[in-house]
């Protein structure tokens, strides 16, 4: 049995200029990445799949690369890893696919589409516009696109941001998200989703997540988890957070601006909430789309991904997009590893 190597129609060195080189964008990366042998190249050499590094077979021999008899050379998924060691007088004739465990796990499309998809994805282009762009069924894009925003979700999940500190101003709010969708009857009907969140002003680190109800036994243990111990909490009156600054309960320090008179307190123009509300715009920019309650979570965790991961505490450059994209494409590896 001989080991088949694949075409590799793109040098690592192709694959760093394109993602650490101005401008980075759906032009320089299609110039780059524009047909499926360049995405196999792509996808190997971002680390996003691998070929290199044989897995050892359950039989605990390190498996070896060969070719599927039914390949689909169309999208390289009929590569596979192949055991065939002796042992006993008997050949192990254990096999798995390169991509098992991978983002392009039994994938059905091309994996040059799929990457496509991912890049306009990343640079938000409408899901309709990008599923007629690459040539997909909407139903394609809007998988795709899902899975995208699962890779946020997850990511974010892990990371369990606590904000503020000693002297940090801590702003916290709750919002109301109305989405509309069509039940049964085609008559409009209203699904109502709570998300509560905060963000530290000096280190604009904040945290964001869908709530059951506004109680205090909701919000409190969040609260505790989210924000660090002798932060400045800033809030609107609501009573829930009347006993914020008891010591029983992380010692904060509380403000509350009282919305029914002002916006910022006429006294101290330092306490107000405006800082959180204008995340809670954004937000809803970004929900807008989505038509599914359930789907709220994998909105939102975008939401705080593409804050936290391409969005810096730098002016966003032309030169750092690459360099994001490639972070998502780490993340997509942590999360997908393959075998
Ligand atoms: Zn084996």
């Amino acid at each position: 049995m001989t080991t088949v190597l694949p075409e590799l129609t793109l040098t690592a060195r192709d694959v760093y200029k394109l993602l650490n080189d101005s401008p980075f964008g759906l032009l320089t990366y299609g110039r780059t990445v524009g047909s499926n042998t360049d995405a196999f190249s792509f996808a190997v050499h971002t680390g996003i799949i691998n070929y290199t590094v044989p897995p050892n077979c359950r039989c605990g021999i390190a498996m070896r690369l060969g070719r599927r008899a039914d390949r689909n050379q169309n999208s390289y998924q009929g590569l596979q890893w192949e055991c065939g060691s002796y042992s006993n007088g008997r050949r192990c004739r254990h096999t798995s696919s390169i991509t098992v465990g991978t983002f392009f796990d039994d994938v059905k499309l091309p994996w040059v589409k799929v990457l496509d998809l991912c890049i306009h994805w990343f640079f938000k282009t409408p899901v309709v516009s990008a599923a007629h762009q690459v040539g997909v069924s909407k139903g394609s894009a809007i998988d795709w696109y899902g899975f995208c925003r699962e890779i946020c979700y997850n990511i974010i999940d892990e990371m369990d941001i606590c904000i503020g500190g000693q002297g940090f101003h801590v702003e916290i709010d709750e919002t109301h998200l109305f989405q509309r969708k069509y039940n049964r009857g085609r008559q409009l009907a209203f699904s109502h989703v709570w998300v509560f969140g905060g963000i530290c002003r000096e280190t604009k680190e904040a945290f964001e997540q869908v709530v059951p109800d506004r109680s205090g036994r909701t919000l409190w243990p969040i609260i505790m988890r989210k924000i660090h111990p002798g932060s400045i909490i800033l809030t609107d009156s609501a009573r829930v957070y009347a006993s914020l600054h008891e010591a029983s309960r992380g010692g904060y320090e509380h403000y509350a601006v009282n919305h029914r008179r002002h916006f910022v307190d006429p006294a101290n123009p330092n306490i107000h909430t405006n800082t959180v509300e204008r995340q809670w715009g954004l937000l809803k920019g970004m929900v807008k789309g989505c038509m599914n309650e359930e789907k709220v979570e994998m909105y939102l965790g975008e939401f705080i991904y593409r804050r936290q991961f391409f969005t810096t505490l730098n002016v966003v450059e032309a030169r750092t997009l690459g360099k994001q994209f490639d972070t998502f494409l780490g993340h997509m590896k942590k999360l997908y590893p393959g075998l």
